[in-house]
Parts: C-alpha cells; structure tokens; sequence
C-alpha cells in the first residue's frame, strides 16, 4: 500500500498555491477562519457587534457601536504579528508538512526571517495545535504509556534507554516523563509530569470510565485497575500477547524521539510538553491531507486568546 503522504490526497495546499494567491486572498483566508459563523465578515471582540467599518488601507476594522478598532488578528495566537498574511500561510504549511517537526533554523531561511520570530512563530504554532487537542475525553480501547526525556545522555537502543532511564544513578534530576493516552484508531492526549504515577493520574482523569486500558506490568500503572477495565502486557515476554498491546503508544513515542533526535537535537525541559502536544497532533492527523491539516492549526490559532507564553517574548527576554 502506497505511503499515506506520498499519495495525491496528501497534498491540497503547496507553498507555491499559497504564493500564488498573493496577500488578498491569505488575508481573506484568516478572516474567514476567524469569524466563519459570519462568513467572513468581522465582529467586534469587544460588543459582539457584526457592523464595522472597514478601513481597508491598514486591514483595520472599526465597530459601528462601541468604535472599537481592531484587526483579523487582534485578540488571537497572532496578535503582533510581524509577517505578511502570505507569509503566515506559508509558515503553517512548512510547519504541518514536517512530519518529524520543522526546526526554527530551517523555518527561518525558508521564510528568511529572523530565527527569533521563526523560533516563536513554531511555538504558536505548537500551541494552537495543543489547544486543539485540549479537553477532550479518550475512550473504547485506550493504551496508556509513559517515558522519559530530558537530563540524561541518550544511549542508542530505545529499549535500553527506557530501562536505564529508571535508575537513579542515570538522573540528572531534570528529567521528566511524558504520559500519552491512546485510543486505539482514535485521538491521543499528553501530559508531562516528574513520574509516570503522577500522569498517569492526568491521564486516567481524561479517560471515561467505560473504556479498557492496555498498559505494561510497570507497578505504577495498578491504580487503573481500581477505575478501568484493565489489561497488562509484559515486555520482556512479547511486545505484543494479542489481548493487551501498547504498540500505538509506542509509535507515539518513536515520533517524539525523532522528533527530537532528528530535528530538535535537544528539547528543554520547559518546552517538553508544547513538543509532546505537537507529536500528538501529528499522530491525530497524520492521515489528513496537509491542506485541512494548515486549515485547522490556523483556525485553531485564530479562535485562540493571545498567548500569554508568547506574547512579546523577545521583547521581555531582549
Ligand atoms: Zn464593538
């Protein structure tokens, strides 16, 4: 079977469709994902009013009752913004198509824009992506998982690693562990934590109580029992005993090592989680064609609030 991403259906929007409809037509594209319930047309985010102004010179809107002024953008994950409507477009493009994540340096000189408005631009983006995904509820056939990242040198073997990343003696005191929440053919949800006890906890909280849970013989994942039905897999016996399996777990985890082995070469404790929410995403929306893939990271950014992380950034680090 062909390669989901080397298929025709895999490609709907191409950077050279976003250059080609020029800045009016990437302008109209935002205003229609920021207000869709109005076709388009702009509401004031301060009074609700449909009846603006338009003043068309600056894409600037005034409110007819309130005489408030604002823009597509004001109030959203891109408020500020310092690039073109076009080039906006062309960076979530960039952004979704990296299947292994899109570095800041490699959006930078795709864009040729500085690397710090290429490094804060990914982590909105990120963020639209988490909020994408946020509060909502796992359920049926749902693998639970768990491993480590940060403060520790990274052998080659992938199994090894987990093993070693348990000993104390291997910990730096910053490391932290990832736990996802998979449904089998479904949606999956992060959360990082400083043990796999404490988001498994996170975790079990997203998942209705109806479900069964596939998890390995690690003794931090018994509570499940008391709330799910609840099936074990031991991986020193098979990784795979034809009840209980945690495979797709695991191929959340082999995209956030690639991810961060192959792209980000090291990932801060700090943006652990916005990188865990991306791998997340890309696993939600892997078999979705790239063009609704852009379409709903921009329309998830534009329905956002002003990020309070991202918000002026440079200037308060600068
Ligand atoms: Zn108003």
């Amino acid at each position: 079977m062909q390669h989901f991403l080397l298929s025709a259906a895999a490609r709907t929007l191409s950077l050279k469709q976003v250059f080609k409809m020029g800045e009016d037509a990437a302008y109209r594209t935002f205003c229609e994902l920021r207000w869709p319930e109005n076709d388009g047309e702009a509401i004031c985010p301060r009074c609700g009013c449909v009846e603006t102004y338009n003043i068309t010179s600056r894409r600037k809107f005034k409110c007819v009752a309130c005489h408030h002024q604002f823009s597509v953008t004001s109030g959203t994950i891109f408020a500020s913004r310092k690039l073109s409507f076009t080039d906006l477009l062309a960076a979530i493009v960039i952004f979704v198509n990296g299947a292994k994540g899109v570095s800041a340096l490699q959006m930078s000189r795709d864009l040729d824009v500085q690397y710090k408005t290429a490094f804060v631009l990914a982590h909105k983006l990120r963020e639209a992506m988490a909020l994408e995904d946020a509060g909502q509820t796992l359920a049926g056939e749902v693998e639970v998982d768990g491993a480590y990242f940060g403060g520790h040198v990274r052998p080659a073997n992938e199994k090894e690693n987990r093993r070693d990343r348990r000993l104390a003696i291997n910990q730096s005191g910053k490391r932290q562990v990832v736990v996802v929440g998979r449904e089998r053919g479904g949606e999956s949800m992060v959360t990082v934590a400083k043990s796999e006890a404490k988001g498994g906890e996170v975790i079990a909280a997203s998942i209705h109580h109806m479900s069964t849970v596939h998890a390995d013989e690690a003794s931090h994942w018994d509570n499940l029992h008391a709330k799910f039905d609840t099936k074990r897999i031991n991986h020193s016996l098979s990784y795979s005993d034809g009840i209980a399996c945690t495979n797709q777990a695991e191929s959340f985890f082999s995209r956030l090592r690639r991810m961060e082995v192959g792209t980000h070469h090291r990932i801060a404790g700090k943006y652990l989680h916005a990188y865990a929410a991306e791998a997340s995403w890309r696993e939600d929306n892997r078999r979705v064609d790239n063009g609704s893939q852009a379409m709903t990271v921009a329309a998830a950014a534009m329905d956002a609030e002003v990020s309070r992380r991202w918000a002026g950034y440079w200037q308060r680090v600068s």
